[in-house]
């Protein structure tokens, strides 16, 4: 378990978002991370998945369904190379991005709305979009008020997805 840790934190220490650039995401598995329920952990560009779930996940790595997760997370990258081309400067804007929404219910909210994880969303199916990626579409994802926007659209990410793609 600490190994594991220190492995991750190291990540986040060691590499750059540069680093990854121009290669396939890399797969990681790890025998405690993520957590029991979670199939991902994307981290510091890589994707984590547990050991007892493998089996599972290599036959998903063949699927459409995992080529929009890759992209999903190669939107993250590209934004974290805006971010000075720093894994520990872009995941503090992250927290800060997920803490300014508040406290109050509901707390998905937090994490769908924020501009990073709406950015991700709204563009993960277009295999294009981080071809010539420059962060100058961020502030498209930036919502005033976001808990409420969240709420009036019916309170599920699933529809805060469906809005961001549709921007
Ligand atoms: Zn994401």
């Amino acid at each position: 378990m600490f190994k594991e840790l220190w492995t991750l934190i190291n990540m986040l220490f060691q590499s750059n978002p540069s680093s990854i650039l121009g290669k396939d995401l890399e797969v990681v598995v790890m025998k405690h991370f993520p957590f029991k329920g979670y199939k991902w952990l994307m981290w510091c560009g890589r994707m984590v998945c547990r050991a007892d779930n493998e089996g599972k996940i290599q036959k998903e790595m063949l699927t459409t369904k995992f080529a929009i997760s890759k992209n999903h997370e190669r939107i993250h990258l590209m934004q974290a190379l805006t971010c000075n081309d720093s894994w520990v400067r872009y995941y503090l804007s992250y927290l800060w991005e997920w803490l300014k929404c508040g406290f109050l219910a509901p707390m998905s909210a937090n994490y769908v709305t924020s501009k990073y994880e709406s950015e991700a969303y709204a563009n993960e199916d277009d295999c294009t979009y981080c071809n010539d990626y420059d962060g100058s579409n961020l502030p498209k994802y930036t919502f005033k008020n976001r808990k409420k926007l969240y709420k009036q659209l019916g309170g599920t990410s699933k529809a805060w997805k469906a809005y961001v793609k549709s921007l």
